[in-house]
C-alpha cells in the first residue's frame, strides 16, 4: 500500500498460504507434530482472497496507527471494496487510467465477434486514442469530459454536430475537406449498427464522467510491484518461508529509502 502524496509505501503485508517446514512434516512423517520453527502460515483462505484479507488489516492497522484511509486506488477488486464495507470502512474508490482505457477497449473488442459489425484493430486503437486524450484533457472537469466523450463516436461517422474546436479539426478549418487521417482510406466509418454499438458504449462512459474526470495514476503501485517481482520473481518459490518477508520487505525500503537502506541494513545486522 502507498499513498498519493509522497509516492511512499506505507504498509508492507506478506501473506502465506503454505509453511515449508509444517509441509515437509506433513508430508513426511504424517500425523505427527511439526518441530518449533517461525511458523509462517499466516491465511487460510483462498489464494484469491489473500488480497482483499490483506487490504482489511492493511486499512485497519493503518487507522489503529492513526492514518486513515480515505480513498483506494487499484485495479477495480470489488471482492476488496466489499469487505471494507462490511466491516465499517467508508472509503472511495478512485480508478485508475490505464484500467479503464483497458476495460473500455476491451468492450471493443468484444464487438468485433458480433454479427454484422467490422471493426479493425486500427480503428479501435485509434477511438482508444481519443479516449486517452479526453481524459487526459478533462482532468478536474466532468462536463467538458462528457461533451468530449460524447462526441468521439458522431466524430468519426463524420458527424460534427457535438464536436468542440479544440479537439476537432473539421472544426477548426470549416470549409475545407476534413480527412479522418487515422480511418481507413481517410474516410469516416459508416455502418449505423457499428455506430449505435460504439455509441452505446461510450455513452456508458459518459455517464461515469464525474469518477472519471478524477482518474489516478497506478504508476506509484506498478513502481513498488516491479520492484518485489525483481527481489522475489513469481517463478522461483519464496512463499514457504520468511525468505519472501525479507524480499518483499527489502523491496519496500529500496522504494522508500533507495539504495542507501542496505548499508544501514549491513550495519545493524553487525
Ligand atoms: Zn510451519
Ligand atoms: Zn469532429
Amino acid at each position: 500500500m502507498s499513498t498519493h502524496g509522497t509516492k511512499k509505501i506505507v504498509k508492507t503485508l506478506v501473506h502465506h498460504r503454505t509453511c515449508s517446514v509444517c509441509s515437509w512434516w506433513k508430508r513426511q512423517k504424517p500425523g505427527c507434530i511439526p518441530r518449533k520453527h517461525k511458523c509462517v502460515y499466516n491465511h487460510s483462505g483462498s489464494a484469491r482472497s489473500i488480497e482483499s484479507t490483506a487490504g482489511l488489516q492493511g486499512v485497519r492497522e493503518l487507522a489503529q496507527e492513526g492514518t486513515p484511509v480515505d480513498i483506494l486506488q487499484g485495479d477495480g477488486d470489488s471482492s476488496m471494496m466489499a469487505k471494507l464495507k462490511e466491516h465499517g470502512y467508508d472509503i472511495t474508490k478512485k480508478y485508475d487510467k490505464n484500467h479503464v482505457v483497458k476495460n473500455i477497449t476491451s468492450s471493443m473488442y468484444k464487438l468485433q465477434k458480433e454479427k454484422g459489425i467490422k471493426l479493425s484493430k486500427d480503428v479501435i486503437s485509434h477511438i482508444e486514442k481519443c479516449l486517452k486524450y479526453a481524459l487526459e484533457q478533462n482532468k478536474g472537469n466532468p462536463i467538458g469530459l462528457k461533451e468530449n466523450i460524447l462526441a468521439i463516436i458522431p466524430h468519426q461517422f463524420g458527424d460534427h454536430t457535438r464536436c468542440q474546436e479544440r479537439f476537432c479539426q473539421e472544426r477548426r478549418t470549416e470549409g475545407i475537406k476534413y480527412l479522418h487521417q487515422s480511418l481507413p482510406y481517410k474516410a469516416p466509418l459508416s455502418n449505423p449498427l457499428l455506430r449505435e454499438k460504439l455509441e452505446a458504449i461510450f455513452n456508458s462512459v459518459a455517464n461515469r464522467c464525474h469518477e472519471y474526470s478524477e482518474l489516478g495514476s497506478s504508476q506509484a503501485n506498478e513502481h513498488a510491484n516491479k520492484e518485489v517481482s525483481l527481489k522475489a520473481p513469481k517463478n522461483v518459490h519464496y512463499g514457504g518461508s520468511k525468505a519472501l518477508d525479507y524480499r518483499v520487505h527489502a523491496s519496500t525500503l529500496l522504494v522508500n529509502e533507495g539504495r542507501s537502506y542496505i548499508p544501514q541494513v549491513s550495519k545493524r545486522m553487525l
